[in-house]
């Protein structure tokens, strides 16, 4: 068996499952958001009634962070349905905006979306968070309302996204009826080099196949270069998984992954105890690519799509009006380092907007220094205009007064997210072009498409 399979057949309490067989398994974690918190929250009263209980209180993680920094009424009234919600049912693993238990959150655009406006649980991006905050294990079942719930296959862990409809289901019982997908093999070797990121690698392993190229597949990376990879890279790959139509990713469970998700769960307090899978020697595979990572350059998917595929070098005639970094994929501490590394001591000629995924990434930037400037202060005095309200914001566009939301048509935007299709990011004419951190922190520079490796060093 795979990886995938392993996991599933484990979850399904059968000694073997094969690609194509329908069973029934066991969720170790549900996550759900501010956007379909409240539509599973409905399913689940209107399917086992308005005084049922969940299955498992301490298996359900509540994270707002979609539509929050807005004076919407309706994205604000969600994070207190929320609320509502996790106090009726117990659950404690709600991460409010707010630190009143009793309150309503409200987003005070007098204050701007600059400065902070939260309490001290909020998390931050889901699939960020999830991590950071112990939910994560190797071995396990994660089950999100979230596309990008995959991004949790870098630990070694069957992660997928689900409906409103099954994750109401799950709610109530803790199972779902799954079909074991075939796997994909992405075997990766050798080292990135200078100036080349995870996110090529993921961008170029979508250009092969295609953004429709994985549907209903895992998507399994390992070899070599994989287990070089740091945890962040194997995060920003899994991630996208789902941008080829992965149903899952997945790596191996490693030393990496146990320093990592050991440091995590003792610092939250969360359950400990794992049994990652291992790989078999006769793994059955639909697709085999071998990719060698120190041939890879940076690269670019252009509009439409995740699937189109360039070199950055090739792209010197694409202007650009903005730039953007953040969100699960690309919004880490070690995006922004690199971001801030080609952005130092030099000045964007274009808009350029900085989100942190998490709190956590704000303070990370906020107290590591460079000589004498932190790392913020490095991308203040770029020109980048960085927000502390961590969170999705525009990756997804959202109400019209997110912060780097596009609300004018034809901007072409190069942004280190992972989607991009018409409208991902406002304005359906608008477009958007998905590339490294380092790749939008040189393209800031010059207002064009730019290879990063013309700044290194400098
Ligand atoms: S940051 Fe973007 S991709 Fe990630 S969960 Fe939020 S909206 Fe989805």
């Amino acid at each position: 068996m795979t990886l995938t399979e392993k996991i599933l057949a484990r979850a399904a309490g059968k000694p073997s499952v094969q690609s194509g067989d329908n069973i029934w398994v066991n969720a170790d974690v549900l996550m759900t958001h501010d956007v379909c918190g409240p539509g599973t929250i409905g399913v689940f009263k209107r399917e086992f009634g308005q005084t049922a209980k969940v299955w498992d209180k301490n298996k359900i993680v509540i994270i707002p962070d979609h539509y929050i920094f807005t004076a919407d009424s309706k994205s604000n009234r969600n994070v207190d349905i929320l609320r509502d919600f996790s106090r009726e049912q117990g659950i404690e693993y709600f991460y409010d905006v707010i630190d009143d238990s009793n309150g309503h959150w409200v987003f005070d655009a007098a204050k701007g979306n600059m400065k902070r406006q939260y309490g001290s649980r909020y998390a931050g991006v889901c699939h960020t968070a999830l991590p950071a905050k112990g939910h994560t294990r190797p071995g396990e079942i994660l089950f999100g309302t979230d596309s990008h719930t995959c991004m949790a296959g870098a630990f070694n862990q069957f992660a997928t996204g689900i409906g409103n409809t099954d994750a109401g289901f799950v709610m109530g019982t803790g199972k779902l009826l799954i079909k074991v997908p075939e796997t994909m093999h992405f075997r990766l070797e050798g080292k990135l080099q200078p100036g080349v990121m995870a996110k090529d690698i993921i961008l170029h392993c979508i250009g092969e196949i295609g953004f429709d190229g994985a549907t209903y597949r895992a998507m399994q990376f390992d070899g070599e270069g994989a287990s070089n990879l740091s945890i962040d890279d194997r995060m920003t790959i899994a991630n996208m998984a789902i941008e080829a139509g992965g149903k899952n990713a997945m790596f191996e469970f490693d030393s990496r992954t146990a320093e990592y998700v050991d440091a995590r769960v003792k610092l939250n307090g969360t359950k400990s105890t794992y049994t990652p899978v291992e790989r078999d020697k006769n793994e059955k595979f639909v697709y085999e690519l071998v990719v060698d990572l120190s041939k890879l350059e940076p690269t670019v998917a252009c509009h439409p799509d995740p699937g189109q595929r360039k070199k950055a070098k090739d792209m010197g005639d694409t202007k650009l009006d903005r730039a953007y970094v953040g969100s699960c994929t690309g919004g880490k501490t070690s995006d922004f380092v690199e971001f801030a590394h080609i952005l130092r001591g030099k000045k964007v000629v274009i808009d350029t907007f900085g989100v942190p995924a998490t709190p956590d990434i704000v303070n990370d930037l906020q107290s590591t220094y460079w000589g004498n400037s932190t790392i913020w202060q490095i991308l203040v005095d770029a020109g980048v205009q960085m927000t502390e309200n961590a969170g999705c914001a525009a990756c997804l566009g959202g109400p019209v007064d997110t912060f780097g939301r596009i609300n004018k048509s034809g901007i072409k935007c190069i942004s280190a997210t992972n989607r991009n299709f018409p409208g991902r990011m406002g304005d359906k004419e608008s477009q958007v072009f998905l590339a490294s951190p380092m790749t939008v922190a040189a393209s800031a520079l010059t207002g064009k498409v730019t290879d990063p490796r013309e700044y290194l060093g400098n």
